[in-house]
């Protein structure tokens, strides 16, 4: 076994006899919610190890050589796609960190019209605004939630912030988990700058200071039970030289491999709670791009999103402005051919932003035979109606600002040139199998609820009925949110942790 640079990081070898480990708790995952819940097992004074499939890559690392960073830090190369009326495609991380490495660093709470929801209609008073402060503050604390420094923004934001205002409409300026981000433009393949402030700089090393450690490279496959409680994890330690069996054996196993592999790895062992709830209540946040060519250079550097147009919250939309990396462009531009050309050639005058639903719809992720992954969501009519609306703000925005044309997500309407054209593209109605869509938000497949018919979870995190087995990730999340989740999942997780803590402590004092 050689240890990594940073110590308590663990990159076992991946030849040799089945390595057998022994704690308090065992950790799935080591993005949002693992990290997060790790750091505060180890320090209520518990034996903690994190268990990561991917590998651990510190910031020197990071590197613009984008396809190598794809296949290092995403889950297959980033070739991810939910099934639907419309494919949507998204990203996992794949690494120490999780998606918290390749996110954009946009830092939200929980609105508190939607945790009245979760105490009042689903059981959960541990989670009112009052019970998860401490953890909100806790979180941006640790996690180092603050505004951009001045001039980092770049002219996307610039361009955005100012047709929203030259438009009277209502701004909000995003706080983002960063340290002096220069603006580089490249969070999506990790921050070559060391200056996002993922798990990997934040929650880890307070896991580390309390003598607990991540192990790279093990993928949980199983789930250990015995007499009906579960009692560790095993799986194998895969890299290129080879594969290696473990087993780590604890007092309780705390999943927290995201709202896809979390389900999925229920299911594949067979856990499924009495109401059938694992995998279901599957929401995404559904988002989609649009680009408008401006007469001077507004891309190529800046921070992602420094700004939201909050102006439209009260109809479930929100606009941001998203710096689409070069490399990626190619592929989120709905064009072909010579137009597409033209496009890659003129990309630093294009501006992108996206547009945000706070979606009504929930999917599902399934295990079918062979232990085949299904994941499916359908985008609803009622919300695609909120996607033509909001390509109509942010079309609008974009011409007040100063846009020659604007680029949309719908199929046969890739070309506004006027504002015109913007009643023209609501008047055609474009439909959801002819639209473009991607999501980096996935959501609630494992929800938690104060009524064990309604949910998988127990108000504390527990899996109803299944001993000594707890979620800490997106997957624990009871609902959609219509913001970013990062902040959420941490505190979900913190509160989850705290609660567990509690609990094996007192019974090892009895
Ligand atoms: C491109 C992108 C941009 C985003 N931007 C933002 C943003 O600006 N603000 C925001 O709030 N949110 C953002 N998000 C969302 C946010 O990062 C995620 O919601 C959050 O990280 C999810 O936390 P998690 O703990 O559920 O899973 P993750 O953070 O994805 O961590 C899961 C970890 O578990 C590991 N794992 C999975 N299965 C296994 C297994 N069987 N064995 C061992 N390890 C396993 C994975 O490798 C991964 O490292 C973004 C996400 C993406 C992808
Ligand atoms: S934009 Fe900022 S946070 Fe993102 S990769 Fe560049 S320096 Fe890092």
């Amino acid at each position: 076994m050689t240890a990594a640079a940073t110590p308590n990081i663990v990159v076992p070898e991946s030849r040799g006899a089945t390595l057998r480990l022994d704690c308090d708790v065992v950790v799935v995952g080591s993005g949002a919610g693992g990290a997060t819940a790790a750091a505060t097992l180890a320090e209520a004074g518990l034996d903690v190890i994190c268990l990561e499939e991917g590998g651990y890559h510190p910031t020197a690392e990071y590197s613009a050589d984008i396809p190598q960073m794809i296949a290092k830090i995403l889950r297959n190369g980033g070739a991810t796609a939910i099934m639907g009326r419309s494919p949507v495609p998204y990203l996992e991380g794949r690494c120490v960190g999780g998606s918290t490495v390749v996110n954009g660093g946009m830092c939200w709470r929980t609105p508190e019209r939607v945790l009245d929801t979760w105490v009042n209609e689903y059981r959960l008073e541990a989670l009112s605004a009052r019970r998860l402060e401490p953890h909100f503050e806790e979180v941006e604390r640790t996690i180092n939630a603050r505004y951009q420094d001045p001039g980092s923004e770049g002219p996307n934001n610039d361009m955005f912030k100012r047709g929203a205002d030259r438009l009277g409409w209502k701004l909000s300026k995003n706080r983002r988990n960063q340290i002096h981000c220069v603006g580089s433009n490249d969070c999506v393949t990790g921050c070559p700058t060391g200056a996002k402030q993922s798990t990997i700089s934040t929650w880890l090393p307070r896991l580390y200071a309390r003598g607990g450690a991540v192990y790279t490279h093990c993928r949980v496959e199983k789930i250990l039970q015995e007499g009906g409680r579960v009692v560790g994890v095993a799986g194998r330690i895969v890299d290129l030289d080879g594969e290696r069996r473990f087993v780590v054996r604890s007092r309780a196993v705390v999943l927290a491999g995201g709202a896809v592999q979390t389900p999925i790895l229920m299911l594949r062992n067979g856990i499924q709670v009495k109401s059938g709830q694992v995998g279901r209540n599957f929401t995404i946040h559904p988002n989609v791009k649009m680009a408008a060519l401006f007469d001077h250079p507004v891309a190529v550097r800046g921070a992602h999103q420094a700004w939201q147009c909050i102006e439209f919250e009260h109809e479930g939309i929100l606009m941001a402005p998203g710096l689409i990396p070069l490399a990626f462009q190619s592929v989120a531009f709905n064009d072909f051919g010579p137009r597409l050309a033209q496009r890659m050639r003129d990309h630093e005058h294009i501006a992108t932003g996206g547009i945000l639903v706070d979606d009504h719809a929930s999917g599902r992720v399934q295990v079918l035979p062979f232990g085949i992954p299904l994941v499916r969501y359908d985008v609803t009519d009622e919300d695609q109606r909120r996607f033509i609306q909001g390509a109509a703000y942010l079309a609008t925005l974009y011409f007040e600002a100063g846009a020659r044309e604007v680029y949309t997500p719908f199929h046969h309407f890739p070309r506004l040139r006027s504002p015109d054209d913007i009643r023209r593209m609501k008047a055609a109605a474009p439909r959801v199998q002819d639209t473009e869509y991607f999501t980096a938000h996935l959501m609630g497949t494992v929800r938690m609820h104060g009524d064990a018919r309604q949910g998988a979870l127990s108000p504390d995190g527990q899996v109803w009925d299944r001993p000594g087995l707890y979620v800490a990730d997106a997957a624990a999340m009871p609902g959609t949110i219509g913001v970013n989740p990062q902040v959420t999942i941490m505190a979900l997780a913190r509160h989850i942790a705290l609660h567990l803590g509690d609990r094996l402590k007192s019974r090892a004092a009895a």
